[in-house]
């Protein structure tokens, strides 16, 4: 296959993040990254930058998504870049009917944009984002790379939610999420994939994942990043009598039914978590800091979220019946000393045993003490990079095969 620059899309709530690799001679190299950001307000940030030096430095009022993926789409037109020849979405979860990274095209957008309800604060961005890269760069193809693929192997005991089947056939399950970072460990594991491996992806999201052989057993989130661990602002699991009290007393206030659950849904994913426990921050340097100033809140916060964690770990070794290798990825996983020696304090009667001199490093590394029966490991993640493989592997399915790719519904 000749030279083939694929772009990279990432879209949160308030950016769009990109980057483009050159691709299909040799390994994938990163050309450049950029992003747009503060979408919604007049002091938005928009700049592109190669191996550090800026490219473009911009600070544009950007009132609206369209505003600022148009911005993105006439830089990488403009000719001052290497176009694109494919681009790879970044998209969380498909619904029900579409597990495989495939070929984006208007009935599968369609078809991911009818189970938007399943995700609503990721798929509308999605969707939007997807049909505008197919109205901005109509001639190249567009693929769809999901965070639930890597989960599409969890047993049904695990995908299963406890609750009427008529809510299951609308496609309530456990999905899953950072499955392209969890791919992406096992990619880098290679070729030595251990047989019963976790890893724990810790960033302002945080999940936690069993793997036997490579494949997905089970994972910490479900039908929504909401739950699992507690996160930066997001509880992960919690009793449901919780939720139920928070709704009734918003309901005092906001009696329209929707209303209500539109700011129950921001209660519990933007103002909860370490924030909510803190009442100070979601981001683990500022509760390191204030932890070192004696402030108490900030130490049962931390503390309620490495205590979460080594409770999970504990559930997969006895899920996986057994451990071979312990890692630690994301912001924290990658830079936090601190949790990843908090987090392995107690689980020396599973093998596991930090050393504390190894530990004392950011970036890729085995932590674990030499009499250690587990290997503990920080792996940064390459989740563009694994985006890039897959666009390289859907397209030359594609030029081989030359026929659409389905969604699942399609072979029912
Ligand atoms: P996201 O989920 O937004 O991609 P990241 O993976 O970038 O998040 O992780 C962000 C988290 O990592 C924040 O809580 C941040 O405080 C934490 N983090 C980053 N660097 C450090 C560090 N040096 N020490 C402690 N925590 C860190």
């Amino acid at each position: 296959m000749s030279s083939l620059p694929v772009l990279v899309l990432n879209s949160g709530s308030s950016s769009i993040k990109f980057s483009v690799y050159e691709a299909g001679i040799g390994a994938p190299q990163k050309l450049f990254e950029g992003a747009v950001d503060g979408i919604g307000t007049d002091l938005g940030k928009f700049w592109i930058k190669d191996d550090g030096k800026k490219l473009v430095d911009e600070t544009p009022a950007l009132p609206t998504r369209a505003v600022a993926f148009k911005m993105v789409a006439d830089a990488l037109n403009s000719g001052r870049f290497p176009r694109p020849q494919a681009i790879g979405h970044r998209i969380g979860c498909g619904g029900p009917n579409v597990q495989d990274n495939q070929r984006i095209t208007p009935q599968l957008i369609d078809e991911i944009e009818s189970h938007a309800a399943l995700a609503p604060l990721h798929t509308p961005i999605a969707v939007y984002i997807m049909r505008e890269a197919l109205k901005l760069f109509p001639d190249i193809p567009n693929f769809a790379v999901l965070d639930t693929y890597f989960h599409r192997t969890i047993p049904e005991v695990a995908s299963t939610m406890p609750i009427p089947q008529e809510y299951a056939a609308m496609g309530v399950r456990r999905y899953g999420y950072h499955g392209i970072s969890y791919e992406s460990i096992v990619y880098q594991l290679q070729p030595e994939v251990p047989e019963k491996l976790i890893v724990a992806h810790l960033g302002n999201g945080a999940s936690i994942s069993a793997i036997r052989n490579g494949r997905c057993i089970n994972t910490s989130m479900g039908l929504t990043p909401t739950g699992g661990l507690i996160s930066g602002s997001r509880t992960g699991d919690i009793d449901p009598g919780v939720v139920l009290f928070i709704l009734k007393k918003i309901a005092e206030t906001t009696p329209d039914a929707l209303q209500a659950a539109d700011k129950l849904e921001t209660l519990l994913n933007k103002k909860s978590g370490l924030l909510g426990v803190s009442g100070l921050s979601n981001d683990m340097r500022a509760l390191r800091e204030a932890i070192q100033s004696g402030n108490p809140r900030a130490r049962l916060a931390v503390d309620k979220f490495t205590w979460t964690i080594a409770r999970w770990i504990g559930s997969f070794v006895a899920e996986l019946n057994g451990l071979d290798m312990l890692v630690f990825t994301g912001g924290i996983g990658e830079n936090d000393i601190d949790s990843r020696a908090e987090i392995c304090a107690g689980l020396s009667a599973l093998g596991i045993m930090v050393d504390p001199r190894r530990n004392n490093v950011r970036g890729l590394a085995t932590i674990s003490a030499p009499e250690s029966r587990v290997s503990v490991r920080v792996v940064p993640p390459a989740e563009d990079l694994m985006i890039v493989n897959h666009v390289l592997r859907l397209s030359e399915r594609d030029s081989v095969e030359d026929e659409p790719a389905m969604i699942l519904s399609d072979l029912h």
